[in-house]
């Protein structure tokens, strides 16, 4: 006989478990994923929906999508009107998700769907962040790894969130933590320092990332660049600041210079050398100045982005898993 905490679910339809999938151009990747993924979340939850959001892709993934819903309907899809970027396809994802808890994980199988049973099984014994922490990088390309690493190490200096090591965006979240991450409506997302920042009760669960099952990664290394700025700039306000301490720095050594030129000129008389120090010391000061402005252009940049107060993300067909409707709509 059903207990009567799942005679209230039945009745209210509400899932036990989201899992959100962002993808974007994953057509061959589907129906593999949805194989591997499905039986685990039987074997494992009372009840369940699958949340894909469709990052503005051009292949047939949308298809292959309304393909699946009509096969489960456990499956709902959030297709976004373009391409959006994968950490505000999470928020999308997120938005729509109903569950107690939501999984959080990618559509090429590089994060092991039997991961998931480890996952709810700590969620079971109370913790709100459940996240998987890569041991190795095997997968990326050893470049990757190799700026991957610095900017880890640059954000341990800098940031002033602490990023547990090797933990990304696979991960479950109870729904007070979902809760928590929605409150967040900010554009230039960098979800790792976002899940770091909410706290909650966390558990790393270590695994090996395994090679993508199709296609390439859809991650460019412009991409990166703009990835780890953002990350850098949303937690860290010491880009700006180090500017005052270098430039009183720079100005009591001038000064210094300027006592000591003096003291010269008084004793030696006028001298004409100094010609190359000088071009030297302009030519880099004119490159510290560059650089300082270029930096108070990156946060001046993101702070217009953040004041324009757009919406994240915009839906342009929203499938519900079992037909509910969804939680909200942006
Ligand atoms: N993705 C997305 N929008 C993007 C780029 C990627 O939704 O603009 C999805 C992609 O379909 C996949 C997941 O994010 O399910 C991870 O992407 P990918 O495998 O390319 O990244 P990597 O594993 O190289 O970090
Ligand atoms: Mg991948």
């Amino acid at each position: 006989m059903a207990s009567l905490q799942e005679q209230s679910e039945h009745r209210s339809g509400l899932p036990e478990l989201s899992i959100i999938v962002p993808v974007f151009n994953e057509a061959e990747n589907i129906c593999p994923f949805l194989g591997r993924l499905t039986p685990i979340l039987t074997s494992c939850t009372r009840s369940h929906e699958i949340i894909f959001v469709d990052d503005g892709s051009r292949d047939e993934t949308l298809k292959i999508l309304h393909a699946a819903h009509e096969a489960d309907h456990t499956v709902g899809i959030v297709s976004l009107s373009r391409n959006f970027g994968k950490e505000i396809a999470i928020a999308a994802g997120l938005d729509h998700a109903r569950g107690e808890a939501s999984v959080i994980l990618d559509a090429d199988l590089q994060h092991p769907p039997e991961m998931i049973a480890t996952f709810v099984k700590f969620w079971r014994q109370g913790y709100k962040n459940v996240y998987g922490q890569r041991i190795d990088r095997k997968a990326d390309s050893p470049l990757r790894r190799m700026l991957t690493h610095r900017f880890y190490k640059l954000f341990g200096q800098f940031g002033e969130t602490r990023l547990p090591e090797g933990a990304g965006d696979f991960r479950l979240l109870d729904a007070q933590a979902v809760k928590a991450l929605l409150q967040m409506r900010e554009h230039a997302r960098f979800s790792k320092g976002l899940y770091a920042w909410i706290g909650f009760k966390s558990i790393g669960v270590p695994f090996h990332v395994e090679d993508r099952a199709y296609g390439v990664s859809k991650f460019s290394y412009r991409k990166l660049t703009r990835f780890a700025l953002d990350g850098l700039m949303s937690f860290s306000t010491l880009p700006l600041e180090v500017w005052t301490y270098l430039g009183t720095f720079i100005s009591l050594l001038a000064l210094a210079a300027a006592v000591y030129f003096i003291g010269e000129t008084l004793v030696l008389g006028v001298s004409v050398p100094g010609y190359a120090s000088l071009i030297v010391s302009i030519t880099f000061f004119a490159g510290v100045q560059l650089l300082s402005l270029g930096i108070l252009g990156e946060y001046i940049g993101r702070i217009f982005t953040e004041v324009k107060r757009r919406p994240l993300y915009l839906v342009q067909e929203f499938v519900g898993p079992d037909h509910h409707p969804a939680k909200v709509k942006k």
